[in-house]
Formats: C-alpha cells, sequence, structure tokens
C-alpha cells in the first residue's frame, strides 16, 4: 500500500513553494521562482532512483524508469505541470489537513469568515470520512497540478521498491506554464521518447478525458469617425454602435453561460471602446471540427455583412486557432484510453469519461505526435481559495499509474 503520511508529506512539500506562472512574461519558464521547484523535482527523481533525469534550458524535467522485462514494451508517459495559475496567488500556501471529514461545513479561515460549504460544494460529500486537505482561504492550493507531480513520483517510487510489479519502459515529464498556455509548446517530444502519454491533470477521481475543444480566438476592430458631437450630424460614425450591432447578430444563447457537454460557444470576454474605435476579443470553441471551422466562418460573415451595409470596411476581423480537439490523434490508439480504464475499473474506480470544455498540455502534445489522454488528479475547485484535495483520490491516482504500467507489459505480452 502506498503510505498517506508519504503522499501527504510530499504534496505538501510541493505546495508550498511558490510556482506562479505570469502570462506577461516572455521567458520559458514564465516566472524565475518556478526553478525552485522544479529543481527540487530532479533532485528527488534522482533520490527515488530515477534514470537518466534531464532538466533543460526552459526548465522542461524528464525521467526513465526502466523497463524490468525482458518482452518488447511500448514505451508510455506520464506528464503533469508544476506551475500554478496567475489567477489567484499561489504564495504562502498554508495547506490544511482535515481528518476523517465528517460532511460538514469545513472552516478555511474563521478570522476572514471563509467556509467551504457542501451546500454550495456538494461534490465534498463523496469524500465522507476521508482526509481532505484545503486552503487557509487566502491562497489557491496547488493541487492543479502539483497533486498530479505528488501521484506521478509516488508511483515511480513504489514500482522502484516492488520490482515483481513488472512494466516496461516509463518516462516521466513535468513542465512549466501550462496555466498560461505554454506547458507543451516548448516540449521536445522526440527526446521524451513515449509512444503515448498521460497527463495527470484532470478534477474528480475517474475522469478520463481523450476529447477537448477546438478553439480559436477572434480580436474584431470596429473603425468610427470622430467628429465634433455638436456638428455630427451626418458624419459621425460610432464605433460602439457597430459593435453593438455586431455583437447582438450572433447567436445569444451560444455562450458559455448558455452551453453545456458537446455544445460550443463564442464567447465575448473584453470590450475596449471609444467613438473612433473598438475592440471586441472573443474565444470561439467547439468540439466538433465542422462547427468550429463554421463558428468562425460565421463571424467573418458578420462583418462582411455590416462592411457591404457600410460601403466600406469598418469592420476587420483576425481569428487564430489556438489548438485542436485531441480525439482526431487519440481515437485512432483507442486502446491508450481502454487501458487507462480497465486499471481503474480493476482498482475499484469508476471511470468518468467525458468531453473536457476546455484544452489541456495533452491536446497540444497529441498534436505534436504524443497522443496523450488526460487522467485526473484528484482536486477541485482549481484556481482559487475553495481548492480542495482528498489524499484518498492522490492514492488512487498513483495506484491508476502503477496499473497502467503493469497493464502495458501484460497486454503487450507475445
Ligand atoms: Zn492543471
Amino acid at each position: 500500500m502506498i503510505s498517506k503520511e508519504h503522499i501527504i508529506k510530499r504534496f505538501v512539500s510541493y505546495v508550498t513553494v511558490d510556482t506562479e506562472s505570469d502570462s506577461n512574461s516572455n521567458t520559458t519558464p514564465s516566472t524565475a521562482k518556478q526553478w525552485d521547484l522544479a529543481n527540487t523535482l530532479v533532485k528527488e527523481l534522482k533520490a527515488i532512483g530515477m534514470q537518466d533525469v534531464t532538466i533543460d534550458e526552459n526548465a522542461y524535467i524528464m525521467a526513465t524508469l526502466p523497463s524490468n522485462v525482458n518482452h518488447e514494451v511500448p514505451t508510455i508517459g506520464f506528464v503533469s505541470h508544476f506551475d500554478t495559475t496567475p489567477d489567484f496567488t499561489g504564495a504562502n500556501v498554508n495547506p490544511q489537513i482535515h481528518e476523517n471529514y465528517d460532511g460538514k461545513d469545513i472552516i478555511l479561515n474563521a478570522e476572514q469568515d471563509i467556509v467551504l460549504s457542501p451546500d454550495y460544494f456538494d461534490d465534498l460529500l463523496q469524500y465522507k470520512g476521508q482526509t481532505i486537505i484545503t486552503t487557509d482561504g487566502t491562497t489557491l492550493l496547488g493541487a492543479d497540478d502539483k497533486a498530479g507531480i505528488t501521484e506521478i513520483i509516488s508511483a515511480m517510487e513504489y514500482l522502484i521498491q516492488h520490482p515483481e510489479i513488472k512494466h516496461g519502459k516509463i518516462r516521466v515529464g513535468f513542465t512549466p506554464d501550462e496555466e498560461i498556455g505554454r506547458g507543451a509548446h516548448k516540449f521536445n517530444v522526440e527526446k521524451f521518447g513515449a509512444d503515448w502519454a498521460y497527463t495527470m491533470d484532470g478534477s474528480q477521481i475517474g475522469e478520463l478525458e481523450y476529447e477537448n475543444f477546438n478553439a480559436a480566438g477572434a480580436v474584431v476592430t470596429i473603425k468610427g469617425k470622430i467628429v465634433h458631437p455638436g456638428y455630427a450630424k451626418g458624419k459621425m460614425v460610432n464605433s460602439m454602435y457597430i459593435a453593438t450591432e455586431y455583437i447582438n447578430s450572433l447567436p445569444r444563447l451560444e455562450t458559455p453561460e448558455h452551453t453545456e457537454g458537446y455544445e460550443g460557444f463564442f464567447h465575448l470576454y473584453a470590450i475596449t471602446g471609444e467613438v473612433d474605435s473598438t475592440k471586441l476579443e472573443y474565444i470561439i470553441r467547439d468540439h466538433d471540427k465542422g462547427h468550429f471551422e463554421a463558428r468562425k466562418e460565421v463571424m467573418q460573415k458578420l462583418a462582411n455583412e455590416i462592411n457591404s451595409q457600410y460601403g466600406r470596411e469598418v469592420i476587420s476581423i483576425a481569428i487564430e486557432d489556438q489548438y485542436f480537439n485531441m480525439k482526431e490523434k487519440v481515437e485512432p490508439v483507442m486502446h491508450i484510453v481502454d487501458i487507462a480504464e480497465e486499471a481503474m475499473i480493476q482498482l475499484g474506480i469508476k471511470p468518468l469519461i467525458k468531453a473536457i470544455r476546455g484544452g489541456t498540455d495533452g491536446s497540444q502534445l497529441s498534436y505534436m505526435g504524443l497522443p496523450c489522454p488526460n487522467i485526473f488528479a484528484g482536486g477541485h475547485n482549481f484556481h482559487g481559495r475553495y481548492e480542495y484535495v482528498p489524499v484518498e483520490s492522490m492514492i488512487k491516482a498513483t495506484e491508476v499509474i502503477c496499473k497502467i504500467a503493469e497493464l502495458t507489459a501484460n497486454k503487450h505480452r507475445i
């Protein structure tokens, strides 16, 4: 068995190191402080007996657990990220450990009256009797994704200590800057050298994901004409009114707050405007590639229509693809999802297979040639003060990693 105390100790040692990333920075890692944890992880990987431990100039960490069987087994990988989101502070994390959770409110911070309540976060109730790690209400926790790192390292350590469990070659990869969308872009897939991998970066126990959004960003710029308001008749063109017309012409119910499951959307997330010029910033999301392309066309067409109404180019639009649905890359190698599912079933975990309404490092890695579904790491309420993780879920995730390694070696025995 994997020891609970050991998992807690390891997890706490990671979350108490501040690794907040910064989207305004151009370096990789985006913040120098990410090196603090990265260097510690390198030492730890060496200490538990991993081979070929490397860290490159951008703080990407890789390590190998050699095969302990004589037959050929595909090389598999496990990936997670050590940065935390810039959306909420990750400095001075002070984790609180609540043993034998009683199903009632958890007081995170009495002074500031911050409460983690199952009335609001009803997921909590499924962890009654378990050990729950929370914040003190003033920071995020960083289970996203230091839970994933804890699980991967603990699984490698367990496999090293239990050579009776047979497995092929396993590669481990830890990245900076996932939270600002740059976890995968400098990941050396060739050097990693795995046939496929899993990000340990999902939320609740059982999650297994191999579908995500296709994603694009659109910037719509509307040019008006500024004239003195007292002398404006027939001359002034107010870009903000045209912007409003544009916004209202897009399907009003195809927005994040009205969609779920496989429904895509247009999301207007910023407006900056004055009479002379207005800028609308959108993201476009859809699981279906055809619908995704159609959404981009709708935005362009609408701009064209308004332009022809005015008889000149008042609206210009720049659309840029951001990432794509990994389903396209994973479906041809569906056994990699099946193995993860079977591992969960064998461990008594109910697999929750669903489409991600977002992206993961894995979706980018899949398009870079490393098919990479996502597995639960156990945490909830990421990116804020209510983040928590049940220790039992981290133990289960650790077991899932070991089981996937074992099943991969078994299945490929000829
Ligand atoms: Zn994450």
